[in-house]
C-alpha cells in the first residue's frame, strides 16, 4: 500500500527538529546563510535542504502570530518533475511503486540547467533544487532508505508533537480528515491542501496565501 505524511501544522512549534533530524540523516553539509530579519533559516530550499520549516508572521486578531510550515516535496501521485524529466533522460526520476515515493537518481546529474529549470518549473510546489557543483538535483526522497528498513522517516521520528506523522496513505487521510473536523471549530477556514493528489498532506489553519511556501 501507498504510503504518506500528514503534516498538522496546527502542532508544530517551529522547532526545527525535523529539519535537523533530515540534514543529519541524510549527511547534508552545513549552508551559510544571513540574518534576514527573520527566524526562518535557511531563507529556502536549496540542495542541501530537502526540509525548511517556513515562518509567517502575520497580525491576527490584533496579536503578531507565526504560521508554521515545515515544508518538504509531496510525493505527488502523478508527479509531474518526473513527466518532464522523462521527456529528456528516462530513469533520472523515479517512482518507488510500493510506497510511492518520488526518487531523485544520479542520473539527474546528465540533465542541462535548462531542463532542471523546466524540472522546477513543473512542480506546483517549486521544490527541485540543483548542486552548482555536481549538477544533481535533489529533493526530500521519503527518507526511502529507513522506510524500506520500516522505520519512521527522520523527520516524522524526530517530531515530538505529533505535526509529522507517516503511514499507509488511506490510514494518514483519515487521520486528517478527523484532525480537520476538530480544528474547524477553532479554524473555520482549515483545509487539506492537495488531499487527493499528493503523498503529504498538510492541514493548514489560514488562507493559502497567508504562507509563504507554494500551496
Ligand atoms: Fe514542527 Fe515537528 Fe518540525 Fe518541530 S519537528 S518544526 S514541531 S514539524
Ligand atoms: Fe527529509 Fe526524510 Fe523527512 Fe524527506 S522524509 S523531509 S528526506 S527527513
Ligand atoms: Fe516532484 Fe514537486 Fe511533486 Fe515533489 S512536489 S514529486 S518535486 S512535482
Amino acid at each position: 500500500m501507498a504510503k504518506a505524511f500528514f503534516i498538522d501544522t496546527s502542532r508544530c512549534t517551529a522547532c526545527r527538529g525535523c529539519q535537523v533530524a533530515c540534514k543529519e540523516w541524510h549527511g547534508l553539509p552545513p549552508v551559510t546563510t544571513k540574518q534576514q530579519g527573520t527566524h526562518q533559516n535557511p531563507p529556502d530550499l536549496n540542495p542541501f535542504n530537502y526540509k525548511l520549516v517556513r515562518f509567517d508572521e502575520h497580525k491576527i486578531n490584533g496579536k503578531v502570530s507565526w504560521l508554521f510550515f515545515p515544508d518538504q516535496c509531496r510525493h505527488c501521485v502523478e508527479p509531474p518533475c518526473k513527466d518532464t524529466a522523462d521527456s529528456y533522460i528516462e530513469g533520472a526520476i523515479i517512482v518507488d511503486e510500493p510506497t510511492g515515493a518520488v526518487i531523485y537518481t544520479e542520473k539527474t546529474k546528465q540533465l542541462t540547467v535548462e531542463q532542471y529549470e523546466d524540472i522546477r518549473e513543473s512542480c506546483p510546489y517549486n521544490i527541485p533544487r540543483r548542486d552548482e557543483k555536481t549538477g544533481l538535483l535533489s529533493k526530500c526522497d521519503m527518507c526511502i532508505d529507513r522506510v524500506q528498513a520500516n522505520m519512521l522517516p527522520a523527520c516524522v521520528k524526530t517530531c515530538c508533537t505529533g505535526t509529522m506523522n507517516f503511514g499507509d496513505s488511506q490510514e494518514m487521510l483519515d487521520f486528517a480528515n478527523k484532525r480537520l473536523a476538530v480544528l474547524k471549530e477553532s479554524y473555520p477556514q482549515a483545509e487539506l491542501v492537495d488531499e487527493d493528489s499528493v503523498g503529504v498532506v498538510f492541514l493548514i489553519t489560514h488562507p493559502r496565501k497567508m504562507y509563504s511556501a507554494q500551496i
